[in-house]
């Protein structure tokens, strides 16, 4: 199955708007705007994102060996 693409959908569009083609010099986005609109999207995604410090479960187990009982009598 292979339909022909139009030339004007081969263009691609821009990364952030999806309506207008990519700029050369703004790649993948169509213009400055875009790509800043982006960048600060991604900026707010990455502090957004609550410092998820894995908790290190240390369990260090008690120092086996400290004796052992004999009775033998
Ligand atoms: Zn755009």
């Amino acid at each position: 199955m292979s339909q022909p693409v139009p030339p004007e959908d081969r263009t691609p569009k821009c990364a952030q708007c999806h309506k207008k083609p990519v700029s050369a010099q703004y790649r993948p986005f169509c213009s400055k705007r875009c790509a800043d609109v982006d960048l600060a999207k991604w900026l707010n995604e990455g502090y957004a994102i609550p410092g998820s410090a894995a908790e290190d479960a240390d369990e260090t187990p008690p120092p086996a060996g400290s004796g052992e009982m004999s009775a033998d009598d």
